[in-house]
């Protein structure tokens, strides 16, 4: 039976580091790190997930602020907007909720963060860094990934990895992060040819596709680590991810969907914020 990495019981695990963190900070006389969250328009899945980090930020003592703006927003509106939270002094980190309405250049406002200020790794510089094996602020959920396998005792270094997906935000960073741990990683995606066969060779399999129990059973390998990185909400409102989960019991590890990857990245998004309060060289004491 294949083993569960508890992304619930990880997670909280990250999370009372930061509070703790966060405490002696506070203690010490200086203000709480600050998340601004910037959320364009009404979407219930944006919403849903602003509403979270927002939760889990206020959680650990992180002072959260969520901006609303209307859908209808100009990208000169919302460039004028990330200019002024890049210039505040009291802001941390800033997170623009994706996806951003279609007449809006998400690239453009991503590059328009202050990359000292980007939470979430997304910023050209931060990529380049990672690509370069810089320091940098890491995508919350790649890093996740790589923080769950080391805390379930996965040795990376010479295994076969196969990254299903290559976007900018999972599938690109996390093949790179692995590749920076020394396995030797394919990225599939859309194009690829004989993807059962690719998959089933991989010693850890990682599915970032957005496809409801697409990885089935026989594409994963006797004994190989699955992460299911996948967040699809069916009609009934339950969740599943990207791996038919109950045809993986001959995998050694597996992540579940909900309890796996999502609640590290949220955790990795607390601790990439606190890491950029670290960070900026600006006095944070509260004079009180
Ligand atoms: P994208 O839609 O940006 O990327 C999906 C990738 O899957 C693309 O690279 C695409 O290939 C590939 N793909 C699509 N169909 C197939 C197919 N039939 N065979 C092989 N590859 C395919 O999604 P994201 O990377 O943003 O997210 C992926 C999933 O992860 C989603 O379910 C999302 O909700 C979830 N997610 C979960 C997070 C978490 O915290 N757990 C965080 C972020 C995302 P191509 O490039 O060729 O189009």
């Amino acid at each position: 039976m294949a083993q569960i990495i508890d992304g619930k019981v990880l997670s909280a695990a990250l999370k009372e580091s930061v509070a703790e963190r966060v405490a002696q900070l506070r203690t010490e006389g200086n203000r709480a790190p600050h998340l601004s969250v910037v959320l364009v328009g009404e979407d219930p899945g944006s919403v849903s997930y602003v509403t979270g980090k927002a939760k889990a930020s206020e959680a650990v003592g992180i002072r959260n602020t969520t901006i609303r703006r209307e859908q209808t927003i100009t990208e000169a509106g919302l460039l004028e907007l990330i200019a002024e939270l890049n210039a505040d002094a009291q802001v941390d980190g800033i997170l623009v909720q994706l996806p951003l309405p279609r007449h809006i250049d998400s690239d453009r406002i991503i590059a328009a963060i202050d990359y000292r200020k980007d939470v979430d790794g997304f910023h050209p510089l931060n990529v380049a860094a990672l690509w370069q094996k810089q320091p940098a602020t890491l995508p919350c959920t790649p890093k996740g990934i790589i923080k769950m396998l080391h805390s379930a005792g996965v040795e990376i270094a010479g295994k076969s990895a196969v990254v299903v997906g290559r976007s900018n935000i999972v599938g690109k960073p996390l093949a790179h992060l692995l590749l920076d741990s020394d396995a030797t990683v394919t990225t599939a995606h859309s194009k690829t040819k004989n993807l059962k066969e690719i998959c089933s060779t991989a010693d850890i399999l990682c599915a970032a596709i957005g496809r409801p129990e697409f990885i089935k059973g026989d594409y994963v390998k006797e004994g190989a680590v699955v992460l299911d990185i996948g967040i699809n909400r069916m009609e009934d409102g339950k969740l599943k991810g990207d791996v038919a989960f109950d045809e993986c019991s001959h995998a050694s590890l597996i992540t579940p969907v909900p309890k796996g990857v999502g609640p590290m990245t949220i955790a990795m998004l607390l601790k990439n914020t606190l890491d950029l309060y670290d960070n900026q060289n600006i006095s944070k004491t509260t004079g009180k």
